[in-house]
């Protein structure tokens, strides 16, 4: 759920900088060209609007493309930055657990050892074993004594 929520706003952010960059930029291009052609003469097809061309009409699109733009990015940073917490949190999980397993290994080693050795001679032993049977050093282990 999280990730497709995750997957979400990374689409989401990525059409809303795409089209909020596409807006902003054609009502840059028609704020700029309107006030290029404020002084020109316009083409004989246009001159019946001639009066309100002074006046970027597309412009308003520039007021909607940069909020989602804005928008876009929060998303994008949501989404991304997510996956980030969620790779450093993994990796201080894995560093705790491999901590825990060497405290417990140690702990283990000091005693019969971590896969059932002894600590002195290194003979295998049974894991229920209370002392070693070749060299008879005890294997007191955490909870048997
Ligand atoms: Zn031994």
């Amino acid at each position: 759920m999280t990730r497709n929520l995750r997957t979400g706003l990374r689409i989401a952010g990525i059409v809303l900088v795409l089209g909020g960059v596409v807006l902003a930029a054609i009502g840059f291009i028609d704020f700029f060209g309107s006030m290029g052609h404020s002084h020109d003469g316009l083409p004989g097809d246009l001159r019946h609007s001639a009066g309100e061309s002074r006046f970027p009409t597309m412009f308003w699109m520039t007021f909607v493309g940069l909020p989602m733009i804005a928008g876009g990015v929060a998303c994008l940073k949501a989404g991304f930055l997510g996956v980030a917490s969620r790779y450093v949190a993994d990796e201080s999980q894995a560093a705790v657990r491999q901590v825990s397993q060497a405290a417990a290994t140690g702990w283990r080693a000091g005693s019969a050892g971590p896969a059932g050795f002894c600590h002195r001679c290194g003979t295998p032993q049974q894991q229920d074993a209370r002392f070693c049977h070749r060299c008879g050093a005890p294997t007191v282990r955490p909870g048997t004594v």
